[in-house]
Order: C-alpha cells, then sequence, then structure tokens
C-alpha cells in the first residue's frame, strides 16, 4: 500500500510517498515559496538525485500539481499512476478537544478542523488548504488527518487546566494541549521496542529538543503532561521563542508602550537562544560563539540545559520514576555534547552514560550503561512515518 503524506506550512508544502508494506520511502521533497517569488518544488526520488523545479506556483494545488507529474515522471518518477496512490496521510497541527486521535478525513471532519482553527491560525487554515487541493486531485482517494495534539489529549485535567478563572477554559478553550504528540508518540513506541518491553508497563520522559522543544511525560503509553501549552510558546527556551517566563512581562512592557503585536512578535520570533546569546537561533552557531568565549552564548545554552533538567525533575515527580528518558530532534539527535549535559545533573536517576554509543548519529540506540539505572536513549524521530502508519491502520 502506498501512503503519500503531505505537511502544508502557510507558503511550503512537504511530502513523502512511502510503500508500506515495507516501510520504505519512495520519494520525498519539499515545495517552497507557495505564492510568492522564486518558487521552487525540490523532488528526491529514492535512490537519484535530487531534481528542482523552479517556476511559479501561485497555490498549493499548482505546487501539488507539479509534485504528482513528478511523481509519474518517465524518468524520476517513482510510480507509474497516481492510482497507485492509495490514501493520503495529512499532518495537522490543533485537533482541539474534539480530535484525540488520527480520523478519516470527511466533509464533518473538515468541517470540525475548521472550528479549530481559531486555535492555531497560522497553521490549521494551511492544513486545511493541502486537504482541498488533494480532494481534487486525488478524488476518492481516502484521507486521514494526524493531529499533533492528539497524543497529548490523555493529560489529566490537573495537568492542562490552566489557573485562570474556569470561564476562561468554558469560553474560549484556553488550556494546555501541547505540541510535536506524533513525534512523543512515535520515539515512546520505538522506546518500547528498543528496551524489549511493553509500552504499557514504561515511564518514558521524551525530549523533542529542535529549533522548536518540548518535552513529554510518557506513563505506560499514554502522554500525562507536555511543556508546549495552549500555543507552542509555552516550556522550554527554543531558537527564538521564549517558553516559559512570568506572565506579568507582558502588560508590563504593554505599560512601557511596546504594543501586544510586538511584544507577540519579540517572545516568538526574537526570544530564546536568539535573544539571549544575539548570536542566532541555531544551536550550532550560538555553540560555536560560546566555545569562541562569548558569554551571552554561553548563557543562553545554560539557560536551555536547565530548562530542560528541570522539566524532567518535574516529569519524574509526575510520574513518581522515570524508566527511560528519549533524545530526539535536531540538537536532540546530533549533540552528543549537550545530551551530556543534560545527564550530567541527572545523576539522583542512577544515569550513566555510555559515552562511546553517545558519540553516535543517525540510529535508534541506548546510549547509557548496562547498569545505567534509568536508560538514555537516542531516537530519530520520523514523524512522516507514524502518520503513514496511522493512515494505514485507518484505512488499510
Ligand atoms: P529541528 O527543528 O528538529 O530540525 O532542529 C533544528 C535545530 O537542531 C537547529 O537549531 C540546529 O542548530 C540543531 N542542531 C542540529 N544539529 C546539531 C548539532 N550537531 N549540535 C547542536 N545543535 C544541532
Amino acid at each position: 500500500m502506498n501512503v503519500l503524506v503531505i505537511n502544508c506550512g502557510s507558503s511550503s508544502l512537504k511530502y513523502q510517498l512511502l510503500d508500506m508494506d515495507t516501510e520504505t520511502v519512495l520519494a520525498k521533497g519539499l515545495a517552497e515559496r507557495i505564492g510568492i517569488d522564486g518558487a521552487v518544488v525540490v523532488h528526491q526520488p529514492a535512490g537519484k538525485d535530487k531534481v528542482k523545479f523552479e517556476q511559479p506556483m501561485e497555490t498549493h494545488k499548482e505546487a501539488l500539481d507539479i509534485i504528482m507529474a513528478a511523481l509519474v515522471d518517465a524518468d524520476h518518477g517513482v510510480i507509474k499512476d497516481l492510482k497507485e496512490i492509495d490514501a493520503v496521510g495529512h499532518r495537522t497541527v490543533h485537533g482541539a478537544e474534539t480530535f484525540a486521535s488520527s480520523v478519516v478525513i470527511n466533509d464533518e471532519v473538515i468541517k470540525k478542523m475548521e472550528d479549530c482553527s481559531e486555535l492555531a491560525p497560522l497553521h490549521n487554515p494551511a492544513n486545511l488548504i493541502g486537504i482541498r487541493a488533494c480532494e481534487e486531485l486525488l478524488p476518492g482517494v481516502p484521507m486521514v488527518g494526524v493531529f499533533d495534539t492528539a497524543f497529548h489529549q490523555t493529560m489529566p485535567a490537573e495537568a492542562y487546566i490552566y489557573p485562570l478563572p474556569y470561564e476562561m477554559y468554558e469560553k474560549y478553550r484556553i488550556r494546555k494541549y501541547g505540541f510535536h504528540g506524533t513525534s512523543h508518540r512515535f520515539v515512546s513506541l520505538t522506546a518500547a521496542e528498543l528496551l524489549g518491553e511493553n509500552i504499557g508497563n514504561l515511564k518514558l520522559i521524551s525530549c523533542h529538543l529542535g529549533n522548536g522543544a518540548s518535552v513529554a511525560a510518557i506513563r505506560y503509553g499514554k502522554c500525562i503532561d507536555t511543556s508546549m501549552g495552549l500555543t507552542p510558546l509555552a516550556g522550554l527556551e527554543m531558537g527564538t521563542r521564549c517558553g516559559d517566563i512570568d506572565p506579568a512581562i507582558i502588560p508590563f512592557l504593554c505599560d512601557k508602550g511596546y504594543t501586544v503585536d510586538q511584544v507577540n512578535t519579540m517572545m516568538n520570533k526574537e526570544s530564546g537562544v536568539l535573544g539571549v546569546s544575539g548570536v542566532s537561533s541555531d544551536f550550532r552557531d550560538v555553540e560555536a560563539a560560546a566555545e569562541a568565549g562569548n558569554e551571552r552564548a554561553k548563557l543562553a545554552l545554560d539557560i536551555f540545559i536547565y530548562r530542560v533538567k528541570t522539566t524532567i525533575g518535574a516529569y519524574v515527580a509526575a510520574m513518581d520514576g522515570v524508566d527511560g528518558i528519549i533524545f530526539t530532534a535536531g540538537l536532540g539527535e546530533n549533540s552528543s555534547k549537550d545530551r551530556a549535559a543534560v545527564c550530567s545533573g541527572l545523576k539522583y536517576l542512577g544515569i550513566q552514560l555510555d559515552e562511546e554509543k553517545n558519540s553516535k548519529r543517525g540510529e535508534a540506540l541506548v546510549i547509557s550503561t548496562p547498569d545505567s539505572r534509568t536508560k538514555v536513549m537516542v531516537i530519530p524521530t520520523n514523524e512522516e512515518l507514524m502518520i503513514a502508519r496511522d493512515t494505514v491502520e485507518l484505512v488499510g
């Protein structure tokens, strides 16, 4: 069964075509700058060179037209006919309380997704555009929506209700939702396989540390807390996002003359490691600057490590223990130094890292020593595969 996985942003569209009988990627690619000058599709058939299509694309449908033509092209195609696409899985950002798991998309689901758009105005409308474009181009092909928030819907109320007046939750649906759920779910399931244990017996803490970063407490396969909130701004320090700050800072800045929009932009785009270091939002640049003696770059990284560590500590308390800690995403998968820095403060969990294993890259691996009381793992995330697996399960 071939599944096309689509991840639509406001001006971009990522895709992967997977053969789910073997769970292999047949082709993948990215359309960028849709509706803007310089639009381009980069198409990568498995085992072959990348192909670039630089041509104007006004809409996501036009981008998908190019992608579909590339998929069946005589030279760089990987299927003969679009009929070989059996189903489409869509990454969808916000499912609010409506979607606690993945779902087959129909008109009623689309209507409910529109209702969730208020909570993710930058993301959900783009996801819906992708869904409509696929409906037109692949009529009759079943589609599945996989929500970033769904995995976190198992959190208990004490974890997700903010101590604001309760009507704020009832009237405006203000609560903690959490994000990166597809990634946290994928790596926690893979961790159980790696440890040879039933996920129903494990207490895991998953650290998705990329440009956006979040931690999740997963007890017996179910998320019971996570660090992002109503929006992906909450929790850890990130590339450009501030994470948790005293909420009173916002009216304080507004009293100083900043508009709400300015503060919002500051917190989302000008804060985090970029804001503290003044160097870059890319952790690699900040690490290079810190090594060259830049004190603010060092401080930005120290804050990051401190927050990851203290969030792990909070989740050990929330679960009354932990069996395994997982590192994933750009920094979590690639930076042995940062993993070691986080773990160096977790001796009370009986953690001992195997330095040689911690220095490896690109594979799912236990990086703690055999006698380490809490296991530590690096697991490359694969949200596309998780989306395709859900799609097969629902329509296969
Ligand atoms: P992601 O959002 O998951 O694509 O992750 C991107 C982030 O991972 C960027 O800020 C990169 O700087 C960071 N990253 C990737 N490789 C490394 C590395 N070897 N050391 C530190 N950070 C890294």
